[in-house]
């Protein structure tokens, strides 16, 4: 059998690391050809030399010097670039066939883009690319003629459920009734929004069940995070808004669900461990040993489900609404959602104004048709530009 050439954009986050583990696993089925990173110079290094991709790709020049000293030294070929242009070239002259998309935020969009155009099959982890342009992205993704795969968990659980007609054709709904996407309500679930006004980035990051990077832990925190995937479920699966619901599981041992017409019921159960995805990811239609330990259900002590109390989580309230809006909204809502996160984990924004400066750029920008890239990362860079300024007033 062949190996499949891997591309892994974020190599040295939580899903990168995760994907190179189950890689190492299977050295008779994958390759890695590129890989990338921002600034995590001696990770890339260290995973560089043991995995001998073609090309490597980090944000600057002056870490793009480090690492090439770093890969000299242990007499390593990696080609070296840097920068975000080079993101793309990763992708277009590394000649993978299968793409992890795992860099986080709107800096992934373009390589994820850039991915689609060339048909490759797309692992799509970084949901705000989708979020951010959803219908271009899909039609990207038609005209390349490659395979788009979600590993967000519960995404991911969707597309275990559904028929292979479905998820080679979402249009065609099959008796699909609704999409139920679970969630765990993060750290904060059962405290009222008064309680948290003193939150730190620590206990923001401490969620109860998943280990993942910083920002996803903050939007999990928010509900941020169920909120861009009611988005992300609507352009990957093609259903109306309204057929996606949320619904707060704090086991995290039902990883989402689809409701059929006749009454059915499916639901995919795992432990709360990124490699499942990743692995089924990688090696669909087949499936691999993922390195995740079996689920014992005779060891839970139950499984909950409940209605979220959209009060108590206002940033789910915002993305919906922003869903509803379309055009360059969702870019808006995401734009904003980043900035204000970065400034709560690093410039003491206070975790209870993060929804504030998103309900604000949502309030001051317009909605536009998402027509072209332009549009959408002028909209973002708009976004930003307002979130800084309204974060600039409320700290004077
Ligand atoms: P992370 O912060 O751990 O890693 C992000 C990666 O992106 C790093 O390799 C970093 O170097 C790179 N990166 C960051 N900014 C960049 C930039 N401007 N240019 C180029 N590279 C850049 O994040 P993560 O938790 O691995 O999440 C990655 C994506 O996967 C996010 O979109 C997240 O929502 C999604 N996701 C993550 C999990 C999880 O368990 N961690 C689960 C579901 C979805
Ligand atoms: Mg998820």
């Amino acid at each position: 059998m062949p190996l499949k050439q891997i591309a892994i954009l974020g190599s040295t986050g939580s899903i990168g690391v995760n994907t190179l583990d189950v890689i190492r696993a299977h050295p008779d089925r994958f390759e890695v050809v590129a890989l990338t990173a921002a600034k995590q110079i001696e990770r890339l290094a260290e995973q560089c030399i043991e995995f001998k991709p073609t090309i490597a790709v980090v944000a600057d020049a002056e870490g793009a010097a480090k690492l090439t000293q770093l890969l000299q030294a242990k007499k390593i070929a990696t080609q070296v670039l840097y920068g975000p242009e080079a993101l793309a070239r990763a992708i277009t002259e590394s000649g993978c066939d299968t793409v992890m998309a795992a860099i986080v935020g709107a800096a992934g969009l373009v390589p994820a883009l850039a991915a689609a155009k060339a048909g490759k099959r797309i692992l799509l982890a970084n949901k705000e690319a989708l979020v951010m342009s959803g219908n271009l992205f899909m039609q990207a993704m038609q005209v390349g003629g490659g395979e788009l795969l979600p590993i967000d968990s519960e995404h991911n659980a969707i597309f275990q459920c559904l028929p292979d007609r479905f998820t080679k054709n979402p249009s065609a709904h099959l008796g699909v009734e609704e999409l139920w996407l679970t969630a765990s309500g993060g750290p904060f679930r059962d405290r009222p929004l008064v309680d948290l006004s003193g939150i730190t980035p620590e206990q923001a990051c401490a969620h109860p069940n998943w280990v993942m990077g910083r920002k996803i832990s903050v939007d999990s925190a928010t509900m941020m995070n169920k909120g861009l995937e009611v988005i992300e479920a609507y352009w990957l699966f093609g259903l109306p808004l309204e057929k996606i619901k949320v619904l707060i599981h704090p086991q995290s041992v039902v990883h989402s669900m689809v409701h059929y017409r006749d009454g059915s019921v499916l639901a995919q159960m795992g432990q709360p461990d990124m490699r499942t995805p990743i692995a089924y990811g990688l090696a669909w239609p087949e499936r691999i040993d993922a390195g995740v330990a079996p689920l014992n259900l005779t060891q839970l002590s139950g499984l909950s489900f409940t209605e979220p109390n959209f009060a108590q989580f206002p940033c789910l309230s915002l993305a919906f609404a922003a869903a509803k809006a379309g055009g360059t909204t969702p870019a808006v809502l995401n734009a904003a959602n980043e900035v204000a996160v970065a400034a709560f984990l690093d410039d003491g924004l206070p975790y209870l104004s993060i929804p504030n400066v998103v309900e604000h750029c949502l309030n001051a920008l317009p909605s536009v048709a998402a027509s072209s890239l332009e549009t959408i990362l002028e909209a973002d860079a708009l976004a930003r530009r307002t979130a800084n300024d309204f974060i600039r007033d409320i700290k004077r």
